[in-house]
This record gives structure tokens, sequence and C-alpha cells, in this order.
């Protein structure tokens, strides 16, 4: 049985989130708001896939939105299967990419390694000796060193990366390691909608929950049926129907309230 790597972060988030996943439940139909946020992550994460030309000066914002615009149908044409006036967004997005935070990009000291040697997008990795697959955002080959670069489009915490982010990195550095045959030091985090960029050192522990986890999404896509994360976030979730039903065959099967 394959894993993937964001069946990890799905566990991190609600191990629930994997049952359902892995058994090709229905999704309740998206709603408008939800496909709005979509979108605007894809938005996002182009931009990331475009720093070079905005801090090189070869296109200004406005000429990167046009070309992000132009092209999402194309890039992202298994999840925008309808057609979509994208327009509406070119303004919302002048509050978040503006000249602000441009000039955080301009200062931040942890895009040097990409400028300097590019990287490759959505490297697809795959290891038989962990049954793991997933594709990276980026790959920074610097040297003598690969160095993966996850992309966020939600908010950046304060300090450091969110609990997820570290294992999502170690979990594509134990891949590289695996393809590449060298230990991977450290890992990037771009919380792109902040323009904060974040270094992580990928530590042993971080290796060790890779595998703890991916012990237990494997458990669970067996069909082990899981309790629910203390923080699930069942309000937006897309499998809140079908979860609830669930919920209340089990209660009803074993007499509870
Ligand atoms: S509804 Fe809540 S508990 Fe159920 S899968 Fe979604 S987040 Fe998890």
């Amino acid at each position: 049985m394959t894993v993937r790597v964001s069946e990890l972060v799905q566990y991190q988030i609600c191990p629930r989130l994997v049952y359902f996943g892995a058994r090709n439940h229905e999704l309740q139909s998206q709603t408008a708001v939800k496909l709005r946020s979509r979108i605007e992550g894809f938005i996002l994460k182009e931009f990331a896939f475009n720093l070079h030309r905005i801090i090189n000066c070869e296109a200004d914002i406005p000429d990167v939105m046009s070309d992000i615009l132009d092209s999402l149908p194309l890039i992202y044409r298994e999840e925008l299967t309808d057609q979509i006036d994208l327009e509406p967004l070119r303004e919302n997005f002048q509050r978040i990419i503006n000249d602000k935070w441009l000039k955080k990009l301009q200062s931040t000291r942890e895009l040097e390694l990409e400028l300097v040697h590019g990287y490759e997008r959505e490297r697809v990795l795959y290891s038989d000796k962990l049954n793991l697959s997933g594709s990276v955002d980026k790959l920074i080959i610097a040297d003598e060193e690969e160095i993966p670069c996850i992309i966020k489009t939600g908010k950046s915490p304060e300090y450091g990366v969110w609990r997820s982010d570290r294992l999502q990195l170690a979990a594509y550095a134990m891949l590289i390691e695996d393809e590449f045959r060298r230990t991977v030091r450290r890992g990037l985090v771009q919380y792109i909608r902040d323009a904060e960029f974040r270094e992580v050192q990928i530590r042993r522990a971080d290796r060790a929950m890779v595998l703890q986890v991916l012990k237990r999404v494997k458990r669970v896509k067996r069909g082990v049926f899981p309790d629910r994360s203390r923080n699930a976030p069942c309000e937006s979730c897309t499998y809140a129907d079908i979860c609830n039903t669930r919920k209340t065959f089990l209660s009803v099967l074993f007499g509870q309230k």
C-alpha cells in the first residue's frame, strides 16, 4: 500500500480525512466560498512559482497576475472544470500582493538559494522502501545539496513553521534521500501570503514522526475508523455529512448518545 505525503499531512489535521479520502467517499458539493478560496490558493501558489520574475524585475506584479489568470484554467484543468470568471479576483489580490509584500520579499534572505540555483517544479518522488510518494513544490539543487521547499498559502505562525509543515518537509527529505542517496539537512517553507520564508532543519525527531504517522495512516487506509483530532476543522470539512452519519451509526451500535 502506497501512502502519499499529503495523507500524512491530512492525518495531522484529522485522521478521519484519510479514512474518507481512501474510501472515495463523495464530497459535499463545493460551495462558492470554498471554491473561491481554493482558487485564491492556486493563484498564490502560482505567485510562488514566479518569484524570480518579480525579484529580477522581468515583470511587475500586475503583469504576473495577468499571466497567472490566463494560465490558471490550463494548469489546474482537473480542479477548474467549470468556466469561472477569474477577473474579479484581480482586485482582491491587490490587498495581499502589493508593494509592502514586494518589499518584504526583496529583503528575504531565504530566497537567495532559489534565485541562484533555480528549482524543479513539483518533482514527483517515490520510495519503495517506505511505500511513500509525493510531489514536492520546489526542489532546489544547490551544488551538492538537495533542498525541498513547500509553498503554503495560509497564514504563517509567529515563529518557526506549523507542525504539519515540519512533518511534510521531513517526509519529502526522506523521499529525496532515498532517490539521491544523500542526507537532506534542511528544507524551506514559503508562506507566500505573508512573504514569510522559513528555513527548517530536518531533525531525527522529524524523521521518527514521519515513520510513526506513516504506520498510523496505513492502519486507517486498511479500514480502521479513527477518532477525530481534538482540533478537527469540522465546520469547513467536505466530509461533514458522511462523518456525522458514521458517528450516529456507531453511537447506535454501542448504545451511546
Ligand atoms: S467532519 Fe470533522 S471529524 Fe469528520 S472528517 Fe471532517 S474534520 Fe474530521
